[in-house]
């Protein structure tokens, strides 16, 4: 019996690294799957290259209108959803002493504004209970130098988690928060403005924090989003599941 037969599912930031490896493992559990990410290109070339059931929508998560574009297209096609797996995320480095307004209005835009009405727009195609995951990082427990407004951002994630567990609980929806470790995906390259050089030296010293001496895989992210997606995990809500190889624990 497949994982997560027949239910709809939508993920944000649905064509890369840890989005796309979840969309392909929804798809292999059974799932009709919507992503959505910014780039229209990138989203039509994931959604030919998975077999099954997936339906691209461009839109960006901290513009309300592209959110209500996206739920409107999903309540046309399936009429309600299941799942919720809120991913979109950016993280540019920034020190402190350097950081420029619009580097942290970004951030939170998408990270934390984004997030929220991603998730609150989501609401009324709940119908008959639902899991939704927020996708956090390590950072939200961690001091990292250079990332502090990142990792505020997802600190405020995991603190969604929390409040909405309790707002939903009437609605049988679980809300869970996951985090992960350094993931060997493209947001390194293509979202800090390192070169390949100095982004593969960023992300070789994470990898060295992590006590399982290795960055994981967007697969694993995928893994443990489809645990906390069916009711496989029914009785697991509020919770920040670490992804991490140990990293939060040192
Ligand atoms: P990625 O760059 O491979 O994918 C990010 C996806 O999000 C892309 O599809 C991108 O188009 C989309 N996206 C970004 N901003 C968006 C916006 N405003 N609206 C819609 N889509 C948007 O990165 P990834 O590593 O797969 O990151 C996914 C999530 O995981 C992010 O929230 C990130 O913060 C988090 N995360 C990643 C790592 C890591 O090491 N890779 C670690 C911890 C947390």
């Amino acid at each position: 019996m497949k994982k997560l037969e027949g239910r709809v599912a939508v993920i944000t930031g649905g064509s890369s690294g840890i989005g796309l490896a979840t969309a392909r493992r929804f798809v292999e559990e059974g799932a009709r799957v919507v992503i959505t990410g910014r780039r229209e290109k990138a989203l039509q070339e994931t959604a030919a290259s998975i077999q099954g059931d997936v339906t691209a929508v461009r839109g960006d998560v901290s513009r309300l209108e592209d959110l209500d574009r996206l739920y409107a297209i999903v309540k046309e096609k399936h009429g309600h959803m299941d799942i919720l797996f809120a991913n979109a995320g950016a993280g540019t480095i920034a020190p402190l002493a350097a950081a420029t307004e619009a580097h942290f209005d970004q951030t939170f835009d998408v990270n934390v504004k984004g997030l929220f009405f991603t998730v609150q727009k989501a609401l009324p195609l709940f119908k008959d209970g639902g899991s939704i995951i927020l996708t956090s990082s390590v950072a939200n427990v961690l001091g990292v130098p250079g990332f502090s407004a990142y990792a505020a951002s997802k600190a405020a994630v995991r603190n969604f988690a929390r409040a909405w567990t309790l707002e939903l609980k009437d609605r049988n929806i679980r809300v869970n928060a996951m985090s992960p470790g350094p993931i060997d995906t493209p947001a390194l390259a293509t979202t800090t403005g390192l070169t390949p050089e100095q982004a593969e030296q960023a992300a070789a010293q994470f990898a060295s924090q992590v006590p399982m001496g290795r960055r994981g895989k967007a697969e694993e992210i995928a893994a443990a989003v489809t645990f906390l997606a069916p009711d496989e995990s029914s009785y697991i809500t509020g919770v920040d599941l670490a992804v991490d190889g140990g990293m939060a624990q040192v």
